[in-house]
């Protein structure tokens, strides 16, 4: 039996995770969870796994869950401080990041520090600090087990083989709600509009990121620091039916792919299981006699200059990555908002990148101050 801590339980990725813990009882149990504020959401989880800890966001949030009736025995801790404590609490077995935005990155170095098995989600985490994250896991012989599509299909396809051996990472990407659109037709999409996602059903912040391609670019950040793979040996490939999840082209031209239904039940899954496979009887065969054709089409840069951000902050390195990323959780929240437009999102991201001197090899604290200066700057202006 692993005790799970989940971190993100009342989101998109976090509510799946419980559906395979659910499927599995008796392999894994809820030990502890943290979420921010919906206690609609969490309260059904917390009543039917009694987790011995949760986190919540903030005093408020505790204070309304502690108003609740809980028919078991419980701690309740509250904001980074819980989630660093649940993350490295002894009796953790394997952390689950799926919060959304850089608000994770304090509880994976926890977990990493205490040698824990981590299935990562949260990719804001490693496109923001993943020198730091990365050295931290080589030193103390910890694996991040992705959760990504993408990622944990990479994965898969390296599996037995030398990273030393792969020419090229191909990840796939479904273009998002806005994919069959052209520039000039961006102009006046609403939140509606860019929230409907013709694959995959996530978060509200992905969601849009998909919509941008700084999802995709955020990914190509996060293939590199997993896989330690250079920024010119990825490529994007738009493929709209996302069945392939991504590809390795090795040395001898051979490409090793992953296929499936767009669930990420399974990917989460795996990343629990590993190396074991396990049956989900919830999960839909992939029928690909059904689907009958796949299409693929080369990426345009100027369609989608989130991407060309992405890769160029990459390129940059050092404290680059963290501004190209706060910048858009910050541009993101305000379109959501209503208070910008959605192509205005570009504009904050590419503002943020060139008004930035770049420090090399930044420390922690660095990275959290940059990343809440160019926040605040933004909230400033908007
Ligand atoms: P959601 O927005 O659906 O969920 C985010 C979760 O994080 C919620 O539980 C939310 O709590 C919690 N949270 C947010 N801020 C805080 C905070 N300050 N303190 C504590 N908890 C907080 O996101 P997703 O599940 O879509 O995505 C999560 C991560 O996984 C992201 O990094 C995303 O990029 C990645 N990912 C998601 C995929 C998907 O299919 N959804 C696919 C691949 C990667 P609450 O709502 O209660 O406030
Ligand atoms: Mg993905």
């Amino acid at each position: 039996m692993k005790n799970i801590c989940l971190l993100g339980a009342t989101g998109s990725i976090g509510l799946q995770t419980i559906d395979i813990i659910g499927a599995h009882k008796e392999k894994f149990r809820l030990y502890a969870l943290a979420f921010g504020k919906n206690i609609e959401k969490a309260l059904p989880i917390i009543k039917k796994h009694e987790p011995k800890i949760i986190v919540v966001q903030d005093n408020n949030v505790r204070k309304m869950l502690l108003a609740e009736s809980l028919n078991h025995k419980c701690e309740i801790l509250i904001g980074q401080e819980g989630m660093i404590a649940i993350s490295e609490d002894p009796q953790t077995d394997i952390v689950v990041n799926a919060v959304m935005g850089s608000v994770g990155l304090p509880a994976t170095i926890a977990a990493i520090k205490k040698r824990k098995q981590i299935a990562i989600a949260n990719k804001e985490t490693l496109v923001t600090a993943g020198h730091i994250v990365m050295d931290l896991a080589k030193k103390n012989g910890v694996h991040l087990l992705p959760v990504d599509s993408e990622h944990s299909a990479i994965f898969q396809s390296l599996n037995g083989e030398k990273s030393s051996d792969i020419h090229k990472v191909i990840l796939t990407a479904s273009g998002g709600s806005f994919r069959d659109k052209k520039r000039d037709e961006l102009v006046g999409v609403t939140v509606e509009d860019a929230l409907n996602h013709p694959n995959w059903s996530m978060g509200a912040k992905i969601t849009i990121d998909s919509a941008s391609m700084m999802n995709k670019g955020l990914e190509v950040i996060e293939a590199h620091w997993l896989f330690d793979i250079a920024y010119k040996d990825i490529e994007v490939l738009l493929h709209k039916e996302s069945v392939i999840h991504s590809m390795i082209e090795f040395q001898d031209k051979s490409v090793m792919a992953q296929l499936g239904t767009p669930d990420m039940r399974i990917p989460i899954q795996y990343a629990l299981t590993y190396p074991d496979r396990e049956a989900f009887a919830q999960s839909k065969r992939l029928d690909l006699a059904e689907i009958s054709t796949l299409h693929f089409a080369k990426m345009d840069m100027e369609r989608f200059p989130c991407l060309a951000y992405a890769f160029k902050a990459g390129e940059i390195g050092g404290s680059m990555p963290t501004v190209l990323n706060a910048a858009n959780e910050a541009a993101v929240d305000l379109f959501l908002n209503g208070k910008i437009t959605f192509l205005e999102i570009e504009k904050v991201i590419e503002s943020s990148m060139e008004n930035h001197q770049v420090i090399n090899e930044p420390n922690l604290e660095t990275i959290i101050n940059i990343d809440q200066e160019t926040r605040q700057r933004i909230y400033h202006r908007y």
